[in-house]
């Protein structure tokens, strides 16, 4: 948690919400270390602190973080149980904490993932996802898979769109999404072919948006991926190809978001020189990366991580531009079901899973 809203530092009490919900409520909450540890069960209602917002979930999508700390896996060994998941969400504002403007309340808002101290150098050039003392919504601290949650006020995104819910809670991952596309097209000309590795929502999404930017896209998957996801892609208009297969000359830039090594190493191995990798996805197993290929060919191996709130706006205006397409990724559970929503989601049954509470 950010230590410059940390709650009652600036006043002797904790002045009471201005308005009130009842006290406890439903979250989808990581209780302990042990993998498997996660359930729907009562929690009591967070209280908003200086420079916060109460706000009743109206979605929240899961992530693959939330399946990663679900399972425990390696590397999120960080996360702080007890912790309410998710981080996908949307919401309406019902109370402010002290030093808000209540003309918060009533407003729709989309919560930022990660953020940064606001402070350092990284911060305030912009980089606020990079932050060496930033915090993730949903696992350094309670997040959204919940009834209501509490946030920052600056960590909020207002908008005065009216798609439904389970449409808005895509905002987060296409943020992600548009944030890697963003690196990617600084670094590859319209002309040549991009392949993306990996059709789970960021390579879907990464896909989709650079089809509508002008490249020719071909989306990559394994064999698996030919049950739901592929087709789901090519009939969204996109070209897919199996990993294996052979791939045109033209191939300038790749966005890698499958998080398998083989993809990383056969990106390496067919980007033409000069070309451009983006790594938006995370690898369970470090790969082993041929650097001599990319000193050769003058290749720029890019990471891509999170997003930063004019991501957020942007993707919400890319979502009102098409809703249906985008509302077709989706799949509504109800939180009720969340530990059921969280297997789902592990085993690829669904592009997104949006809960609804
Ligand atoms: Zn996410
Ligand atoms: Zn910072």
């Amino acid at each position: 948690m950010n230590s410059d809203i940390s709650g009652d530092t600036l006043t002797p009490a904790v002045l009471p919400a201005r308005t009130r919900p009842a006290t406890s409520m439903a979250a989808l909450s990581k209780t302990s270390s042990t993998p498997g540890d996660v359930q729907v069960r009562p929690r009591p209602v967070p209280h908003p602190g200086n420079g916060e917002l109460l706000v009743q979930t109206l979605a929240c999508g899961l992530c693959g973080s939330d399946v990663h700390a679900w399972r425990q896996d390696t590397g999120y060994e960080w996360v702080k149980a007890p912790v309410t998941l998710g981080h996908e969400a949307v919401g309406r504002v019902v109370a402010c904490g002290p030093s808000v403007s209540e003309e918060w309340i009533g407003r729709l808002v989309v919560p930022i993932a990660i953020d940064g101290c606001g402070d350092c150098t990284l911060c305030t050039g912009g980089d606020r996802q990079l932050c060496r003392s930033r915090s993730v919504l949903g696992l350094s601290f309670d997040g959204c898979a919940s009834e209501y949650f509490s946030i920052p006020v600056h960590r909020a995104i207002p908008t005065d769109s009216t798609l439904p819910a389970a449409t808005l809670a895509l905002t987060e991952p296409l943020s992600v999404a548009f944030h890697a596309v963003k690196r990617l097209e600084a670094a590859v000309d319209t002309c040549f072919t991009i392949v993306v590795s990996g059709p789970g929502p960021i390579g879907l999404m990464g896909a989709l948006l650079l089809s509508d930017h002008g490249y020719r896209v071909l989306l990559m998957g394994a064999p698996r991926d030919e049950d739901q996801r592929l087709p789901l892609a090519r009939s969204l208009g996109l070209d897919t190809v199996l990993a294996g297969e052979t791939l045109p000359a033209d191939v300038g830039g790749w966005l890698e978001a499958s998080g398998a090594p083989p993809a990383l190493e056969t990106a390496i191995s067919t980007v033409r020189p000069s070309g451009a990798i983006v790594v938006a996805g995370l690898f369970p197993a470090v790969p082993a990366v041929d650097v001599n290929i990319l000193a050769r060919n003058e290749i720029r191996l890019l990471g891509s991580y999170g997003s930063v709130a004019h991501d957020y706006r942007a993707a919400l205006s890319v979502l009102e531009s098409a809703p249906e397409r985008w509302k077709s990724l989706v799949t509504t559970v109800p939180l009720s079901d969340g530990t059921r929503a969280l297997r789902t989601a592990a085993e690829a049954g669904a592009v997104k899973v949006v809960l609804i509470p």
